[in-house]
């Protein structure tokens, strides 16, 4: 029986793992042409799927690249009042720790034998057993993974559900190698998140392993074609730095400060999700795990959800060895009740973060009472 898994992302990844500790084999068929061909963004933080890398035997792997002082949160207001700051003393336990993505998908590619993953195949179709990719190639299948992401191909096979954008819009920003360029904001943003919140807005920064500081800025409430109309020129940097520093009007100077320090990567990203609770009925040979199944608002499951699917979905593999459907209709059941959980609970979230006084909501989720 072949198991061809679409996507090497964290779900797929971690699914092909998880089936070789097994000892079952897969393959990965992944559009990329190589694990360095494209940044893999920021940083993750890594809860509920702990189990997951247990499972799979990664959990010291994990915590040797973990970043558990990533944990530390500061929540201010756009006026520049701190509402709040929590420093992880050192010997707090790593519950939420963050992770380079690029080193976490690294320490998944390196745990799988050589030659699982086929990069520079990109998925378009499938039916009656076979895989077909952009450039002409097939290959043969009789499960089908599909873990290719937000955009899934494979999910059009299992229901007509697409992403539907929330009112969210972000620019992302960021600043190189802060510690020695701007020793003055890398104190001011510390070791893990530093939150603005307020006005419809928000700007999230973040300390990355590389020393680069993540920026996201936030526009909520705004149209899916809110980047044609924002005067943004992405096409020039400095200018859409200025841009976005006119966008942040009223701020307290020491935020927009962190804008005028970027580079000039600066990055659209709208944000869109899947209907929660997203459910179809069990299909013998194919199955979808991570954002293909359940994409989220990006408050933090997301990357938990795909590990654990993976993991279990590989589980449930091995414990049914002839039998397929039973397996996938196992993992479905499970997985549509806790990831239908996790998305509530993201979209509460998003709803907290979309509201006028975010900021002190925000306060009292973590200090309630
Ligand atoms: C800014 C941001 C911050 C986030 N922070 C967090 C966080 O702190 N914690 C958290 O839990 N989650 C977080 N998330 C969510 C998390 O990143 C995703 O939920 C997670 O990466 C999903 O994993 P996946 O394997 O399903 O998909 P992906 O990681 O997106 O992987 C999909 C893979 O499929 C490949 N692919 C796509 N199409 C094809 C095709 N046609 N053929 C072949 N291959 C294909 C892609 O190249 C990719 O390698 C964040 C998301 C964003 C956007």
């Amino acid at each position: 029986m072949t198991i061809a898994i679409v996507g090497a992302g964290l779900g797929g990844l971690a699914l092909a793992r998880m089936l070789h500790v097994k000892g079952i084999d897969a393959v990965v068929y992944e559009r990329e042409p190589s694990r360095d061909a494209r940044g893999q963004g920021g940083m993750l933080d890594i809860h509920s799927g702990q189990r997951a890398l247990r499972e799979a035997g990664l959990l010291d792997r994990f915590h040797a690249i973990a970043r558990p002082e990533g944990q530390d949160m500061r929540l201010l207001e756009p006026d520049g009042t701190l509402l709040l700051q929590e420093d992880t003393p050192d010997d707090a336990p790593s519950l939420r720790p963050e992770v380079d993505r690029a080193d976490l998908r690294d320490l998944l590619l390196d745990s799988v034998p050589e030659g699982t993953v086929r990069w520079g195949h990109a998925f378009e179709s499938a039916g009656d057993g076979v895989l077909h990719f952009a450039d002409g190639r097939t290959a043969t299948y009789d499960l089908l993974v599909g873990a290719d992401g937000a955009q899934s191909r494979v999910r059009a096979l299992l229901t007509d559900a697409r992403p539907v954008h929330i009112g969210q819009n972000v620019v992302e920003v960021g600043i190189p190698d802060v510690d020695r360029t701007h020793p003055d904001l890398a104190a001011m943003v510390g070791r893990g998140n530093y939150w603005v919140l307020g006005d419809g807005k928000s700007l999230s920064a973040q300390r990355n392993g590389d020393g680069r500081v993540r920026i996201g800025v936030s526009f909520y409430n705004t149209a899916e074609n809110w980047f044609a109309t924002s005067g943004i020129p992405f096409d020039d940097p400095a200018a859409a730095r200025a841009r976005l520093i006119d966008l942040l009007a009223g701020w307290d100077p020491r935020f927009t400060a962190l804008i005028a320090a970027c580079d000039d990567t600066v990055v659209p990203r709208s944000i869109t999700t899947l209907p929660i609770g997203l459910t179809w009925p069990s299909t013998p040979g194919v199955t979808l795990i991570g954002d293909a199944a359940h994409l989220m608002p990006p408050v933090g499951e997301g990357a938990n959800m795909a590990l654990l699917d993976g993991v279990l979905l590989a589980l449930a593999l091995a414990a049914h060895p002839d039998g397929f459907p039973a397996a996938v209709e196992e993992y479905e059941r499970e997985m549509f009740e806790r990831t239908g959980a996790a998305g509530r609970m993201s979209a509460d979230m998003q709803e907290l973060l979309m509201s006028p006084d975010a900021a002190r909501r925000m306060l009292a989720f973590f200090q309630p009472g």
